[in-house]
């Protein structure tokens, strides 16, 4: 996300990274491009102005002016008030007080945003990551198929969704809801409601009184990120009308601006404390002001990268991984799961940009792994026997013929998958034994 904003924050210091001592005029240079990068962003203009401000005042201090690494200095000032103006510190969500719960979040926010996946999102981090048994309630009645949506992810991630058709009020559905999670022992309920293709006083008021009746601990408003001021403007209504405790910027992974992630703190008061990062139901990740900061200045988010690889691995398996590669024991099954674990992960070129220093590498930026080229691996692999991928040897010409049918894919792409498959074997089986010479199909991993 946000290329066009870290690439013109770019262009803006790249001069200014190089130098020495700095002088009024080099910061004024560079602030009134940065200005420029933040109005393109669609940034909100007064958060704009304030935040030029602040920067400028504290780049003309005597500590920049006079230092002999002006420049990154001036590029750490950036990066602080970037991190204060999204919130400065990871706000943690809140929780009801031990044996006073069950903890109860409301999902609100205008059609479409996002709030029903996120809510099956959010119930599945809860449960992954906090060790919580969550529960969701269906109190959106009016959108079509709502209820049914609710209920489709609930049955995908296994956890149950309580619902009452949509011909009983939403208060009514919530409070119900309420007392099942009591009763049934579940400690987080998820509170799905209606959104409106605008803001209405009719839905703002049935929100309320949902609040009124549930006095829920954490009221989430869900905006899409890729809406931009529209986002800040929606989050401002409704934080005025229902006071809610935060907010979840969705669809962060369509977002090329970024004007809403850095804008809606400062609006509203109110943190951020999750992102939506794509249509997956892991794709919910808590929201660092920091690592957002180094992300939009190009820095790299390598701690993010981190922890998703840790979602995605289990730990125990790695190690498995690593002493059959050491062995030469690995597999076409073992490719087939760390295939899988990569896709998983997300796009290629989102995980190369988190990377530090990765943005500034000439065509990285635009590489790309196509999803297309993934599944027809897999393809390929799924339809080898089990003995074949166990043992590639066994891979004569005619076996090779036969899989290329049956995956519908060429024979000659079928040899040249086969082929480098056994010399990234090999390579791997070299380089974890510690002798990195000879690197066959380097380029291809
Ligand atoms: P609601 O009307 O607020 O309940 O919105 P939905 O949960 O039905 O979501 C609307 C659409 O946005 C669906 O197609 C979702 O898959 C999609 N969506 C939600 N969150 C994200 C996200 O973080 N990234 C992407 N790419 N799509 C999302
Ligand atoms: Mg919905």
């Amino acid at each position: 996300a946000f290329e066009g904003l870290t690439g013109r924050l770019q262009d803006a210091f790249s001069g200014l990274r190089k130098k020495g001592k700095v002088t009024e005029a080099d910061v004024k240079d560079v602030m009134r491009e940065v200005r420029l990068a933040l109005l393109e962003a669609d940034v909100n203009y007064k958060v704009v102005r304030d935040f030029v401000k602040t920067v400028r005042e504290k780049s003309l201090g005597e500590e920049v002016l006079g230092s002999l690494n002006g420049g990154q200095q001036v590029v750490k000032i950036v990066n602080d008030e970037l991190t204060a103006l999204m919130g400065g510190e990871q706000e943690k969500i809140i929780f009801a007080e031990p044996g006073q719960g069950p903890t109860i979040y409301m999902m609100t926010g205008l059609q479409g945003a996002g709030k029903t996946t996120t809510a099956g999102k959010l119930a599945n981090y809860l449960r992954k990551h906090e060790n919580k048994k969550p529960m969701m309630v269906a109190a959106d009645i009016y959108r079509p198929a709502a209820i049914d949506q609710l209920e489709t992810l609930g049955r995908d991630l296994d956890i149950p969704v309580f619902s009452m058709g949509d011909q009983v009020s939403p208060v009514e559905i919530a409070e119900k809801g309420v007392q099942m999670a009591k009763d049934e022992n579940r400690d987080v309920v998820i509170i799905d409601t209606a959104g409106r293709l605008h803001i209405d006083e009719t839905l703002m008021d049935e929100l309320e009184n949902v609040k009124q009746t549930v006095n829920p601990h954490e009221i989430f408003l869900v905006v899409d990120a890729m809406t931009g001021q529209d986002a800040v403007n929606v989050a401002d209504s409704f934080n005025e009308r229902l006071n809610i405790t935060s907010v979840i910027l969705t669809k962060l992974d369509g977002d090329t601006r970024g004007g809403a992630a850095l804008s809606i703190r400062s609006v509203t008061n109110k943190p951020i404390k999750f992102t939506g990062t794509g249509e997956k139901l892991e794709a919910l990740e808590p929201f660092y002001p920091d690592r957002m900061a180094n992300r939009i200045l190009g820095m790299g988010d390598i701690l993010t990268l981190i922890e998703r690889a840790q979602q995605e691995v289990d730990e125990d398996r790695a190690n498995e991984m690593a002493e059959k590669m050491r062995e030469n024991r690995y597999d076409f099954n073992d490719f087939i799961e760390q295939m899988d674990q990569m896709t998983n992960m997300g796009p290629m070129e989102d995980i190369l940009k988190m990377i530090p220093g990765m943005s500034n590498v000439p065509g990285m930026a635009d590489f790309q792994m196509d999803p297309k080229d993934i599944a027809h691996m897999k393809a390929i692999v799924l339809s080898m026997t089990p003995a074949e991928r166990e043992d590639p040897d066994l891979l004569s010409q005619k076996r090779r013929r036969r899989i290329a049918k049956g995956s519908a894919r060429d024979i000659a792409e079928v040899n040249r998958m086969i082929k480098q498959f056994k010399q990234s074997k090999e390579m791997m089986s070299k380089m974890s034994n510690g002798n990195m010479g000879g690197m066959p199909g380097m380029d291809k991993l």
